[in-house]
């Protein structure tokens, strides 16, 4: 997000030149510099065994299931996000986590940080905020969140990080 006016006191910025990035929006009264960056959050893939861990949240996709994300707080590591919001949203506790890159969503100004962890214990016990979360066999899982492009590409990247050889697993990708 590219600021006019300060966030913090409500002056208007004034441009000021960081050496490396050029013009920057600056606060004199805050002698605060805000970047256009963009907002980092992970998207997580859980296994366990042959089966992925789907939510289903109304708010973003009303035909779709969709893979646990988040936004990275002030104060932890990406790592520890991905622990935090599986935890948070499904009760599960999850570990050997594995970073399978990013994706950037131009509309909400977000990149996400895509990630696949495995299932270390818990039973699933969903936060108020998602409406569904289950277990769902690997094979159905891109036929599943059909309106979710990013999580479908995590999804086949994480095929592929297993070596998953079975071609029902991609059955419902547009050919
Ligand atoms: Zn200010």
């Amino acid at each position: 997000m590219r600021f006019i006016y300060c966030p913090i006191c409500g002056t208007k910025l004034i441009e000021k030149d960081s050496w490396d990035e050029g013009a920057v929006p600056y606060c004199p009264v805050d002698d605060n510099m805000y970047f256009d960056t963009p907002k980092p959050c992970v998207v997580v893939a859980v296994m366990k065994g042959k089966e992925i861990l789907l939510l289903k949240q109304n708010y973003t996709f009303k035909n779709s299931k969709v893979l646990v994300s988040g936004y990275v707080t002030n104060g932890e590591s990406v790592e520890e996000t991905v622990y935090r919001e599986v935890k948070e949203e499904t009760g599960i506790t999850v570990g050997k986590i594995k970073y399978l890159g990013s994706d950037y969503l131009a509309s909400k100004e977000i990149i996400m940080l895509t990630f696949m962890a495995k299932f270390v214990e818990g039973n699933i016990k969903k936060s108020p905020e998602v409406d569904w979360a289950d277990w769902v066999n690997i094979d159905d899982a891109i036929c599943e969140m059909s309106e979710d492009e990013i999580g479908k590409r995590v999804v086949r990247k994480l095929l592929k990080e297993i070596n998953y050889t079975g071609e029902k697993a991609y059955r419902c990708d547009i050919k």
